[in-house]
């Protein structure tokens, strides 16, 4: 994580003052509490500053790898998700196959009107249909797809090392975000607002290194 250079400025001040209060923060550099607000909730969720009422601010002394664990387990889903990208139940293979292309990701997300989660396909189900010579278009992917309720799915609350608890023990590349839209017939409906892939995750993996 890059920090700006207020935020620098900060932290020196803290690491030769702290603990201060963030009255005293502003007032060294002539600025409001108010102005000060989103520079020190930055450097506390990046761990590198702690906060107690009434004694105010000091740097963590906290060991590093510690404080990077923290981390992915206070970084919800929702801040890290990607943009989804979905196809309906009756797209042919080919035109998913051709999306796929197109959007640059490994998995697409089957949905029906109102973005409701029908199912997921992905490259090695497109593989299967090469390898059993069907036709690519006129076989539509609901009938390849990993349908509802098997899907595995993530809520934008949960954290991404739950998430990638779930990639993981799944053996699964990417999650879609979803959120519950109702239901019936006792089945639920889940609205897709997003994805969560292994390439976020490395890249959060990679953020983190890189404020050692
Ligand atoms: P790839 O096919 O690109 O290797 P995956 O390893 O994610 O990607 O997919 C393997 C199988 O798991 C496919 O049959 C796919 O339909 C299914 N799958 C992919 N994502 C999910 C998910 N989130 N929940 C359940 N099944 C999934």
């Amino acid at each position: 994580m890059e920090l700006n250079r207020r935020q620098e400025i900060i932290l020196d001040i803290v690491k030769r003052e702290g603990p201060i209060t963030g009255e005293h923060i502003a007032e060294r550099l002539n600025l409001t509490r108010a102005t000060l607000r989103p520079d020190m909730a930055i450097l506390t969720m990046a761990g590198l500053v702690e906060a107690r009422p009434r004694v105010g601010y000091y740097v963590s002394n906290k060991p590093r790898g510690r404080l990077e664990m923290e981390h992915l387990h206070r970084v919800r889903v929702g801040d890290i998700k990607s943009v989804p990208v979905a196809v309906m139940e009756n797209c042919s293979v080919y035109d998913a196959v051709v999306t796929i292309f197109i959007e640059d990701v490994g998995t697409l997300f089957v949905v029906r009107e109102g973005g409701i989660l029908e199912g997921v396909v992905s490259r090695k189900d497109f593989l299967k249909v090469g390898l059993g010579g069907q036709d690519m278009h006129k076989l539509p992917v609901g009938v390849i797809m990993t349908r509802m309720p098997n899907v595995v799915m993530v809520e934008p609350e949960e954290s991404v090392w739950q998430a990638a608890q779930k990639i993981i023990t799944h053996a699964v590349d990417a999650l879609p975000v979803v959120r519950p839209a109702g239901g019936e017939d006792g089945h639920a409906d889940y609205e897709v607002i997003g994805r969560l892939s292994k390439t976020n995750i490395t890249r959060l993996f990679v953020e983190l290194g890189g404020r050692g």
